[in-house]
């Protein structure tokens, strides 16, 4: 489906009414915007309507973010437009570099909430990974975007504006190649907003990101896999497993829906979409990275041809939890290897800028809440 401008709206905004001009930062932002706005706009000042492309042609293929840089446009109109508009409604509050060239950014909405966003560079890969909500309802009690609650989705433009912010900041190395859902919330418990930015991001006059680049991370809440199955944009499935049997995923994964459902849904989901699923499964210490554990988990995903992805423990400080040896992680690999189960080790990165899902964040929030919250 085709992007009217940038996005449709979210029904509960409003971006039609335009703000004074003497206000910079109230004045409407274009991506946050229906296409109502800007095309009211061009007409009262006498502009063609092709202006439109143009401008998010400058937003979308030249990560554009002030209208000075929009050179084909007059230098006149540039000026009456920042008057009228802003182009994000998102700025960056912190950046946070890393040597093993994980950078993270700090992101704060229109609202005051704040989120993160993180570039992952490997070799030719320039991988973003976004967050979808903020805070997580879920609340695996190992996992700092959870640990304060949650506090509201994003909009759709939320989301692609992180993707912008990062394509931006990875031009230099040739751009974003890869898309992971796998920041702050649950991707599939904020569903139509996802829905509207995946739309976005892979419209050809969006960011024009091909399906087979983007991978969607999640808890399988009951019946979400199946619906994602339906949309039309078959992207990659990684299911955050983590138990091999529902007694354990119950105390790791609240709202468990079921290791045998999910194992069904991920069969079910490579089948109607020809996409790569794997299991994501967090090695912690005395927890779920026993060899039986990893007996138990060879046996229960042996049927499918999804490879296992497993992902030592970051530590988050206050949770309990303990990330495994070096030891355990080899040892639970081998015994899924002989199983004939793919399996591959996350290499841990960004250790050095707190790069556990959630947890920048959570400083900072819990810092600015004052002594007595941190
Ligand atoms: N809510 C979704 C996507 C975001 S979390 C989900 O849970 O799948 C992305 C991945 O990071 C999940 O597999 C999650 O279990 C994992 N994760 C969260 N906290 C972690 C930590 N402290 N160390 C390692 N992995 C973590
Ligand atoms: Fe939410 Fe995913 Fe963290 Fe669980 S692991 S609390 S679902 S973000």
């Amino acid at each position: 489906m085709a992007i009217s401008l940038f996005l449709r709206a979210p029904m509960t905004e409003s971006s039609a009414s335009p703000a004074p001009a003497s206000n910079p930062a109230a004045a409407t932002p274009l991506l946050a915007d229906d296409g109502t706005a800007l095309a009211a706009f061009l007409e009262e000042e006498g502009e063609p309507r092709y202006r439109a492309g143009q401008i998010r042609r400058w937003i979308f293929e030249k990560t554009a973010d002030s209208f000075d840089e929009m050179t084909n446009l007059s230098v006149d109109l540039r000026q009456r437009l920042a008057e009228r508009f802003r182009i994000h409604s998102c700025s960056i509050e912190e950046k946070a570099g890393s040597d093993d060239h994980t950078r993270k950014l700090l992101v704060r909405l229109d609202d005051g909430e704040i989120i993160e966003s993180v570039l992952i560079g490997e070799g030719q890969r320039q991988t973003a990974c976004v967050s979808t909500q903020v805070g997580c309802p879920v609340g695996c009690p190992f996992c700092a975007s959870g640990l304060d609650g949650t506090r509201r989705n994003l909009r759709a433009h939320e989301i692609v504006e992180q993707i912008l912010l990062l394509e931006k900041l990875a031009a230099r190395a040739g751009g974003l190649t890869h898309l992971v859902f796998m920041g702050i919330g649950e991707p599939l418990l904020n569903f139509e907003n996802l829905q509207k930015a995946l739309e976005t991001l892979n419209d050809e006059k969006g960011l024009a990101m091909a399906a087979r680049r983007i991978t969607l991370s999640t808890v399988g809440p009951k019946g979400k896999i199946r619906r994602l199955a339906e949309i039309p944009l078959p992207i990659n499935l990684a299911i955050s497993l983590h138990a091999p049997n529902d007694a354990l995923r119950d105390r790791l994964v609240p709202g468990n829906a079921g290791v045998e459902a999910l194992v069904d849904a991920a069969s079910r989901y490579r089948k109607e979409t020809g996409r790569q699923v794997t299991f994501e499964y967090v090695l912690l210490r005395d927890v779920n990275a026993s060899a039986e554990h990893a007996r138990e988990l060879a046996r229960l995903v042996r049927g499918t041809d999804a490879a296992v992805n497993l992902i030592p423990f970051n530590p988050v400080p206050g949770t309990g939890f303990q990330a495994p040896t070096t030891a355990e992680i080899h040892d639970f690999r081998s015994i899924l290897e002989r199983a004939n189960v793919a399996v591959t080790i996350r290499k841990r990165k960004g250790r050095s800028i707190d790069a556990a899902c959630g947890q920048l964040r959570l400083n900072r929030i819990r810092n600015e809440a004052g002594p007595a919250n941190a």
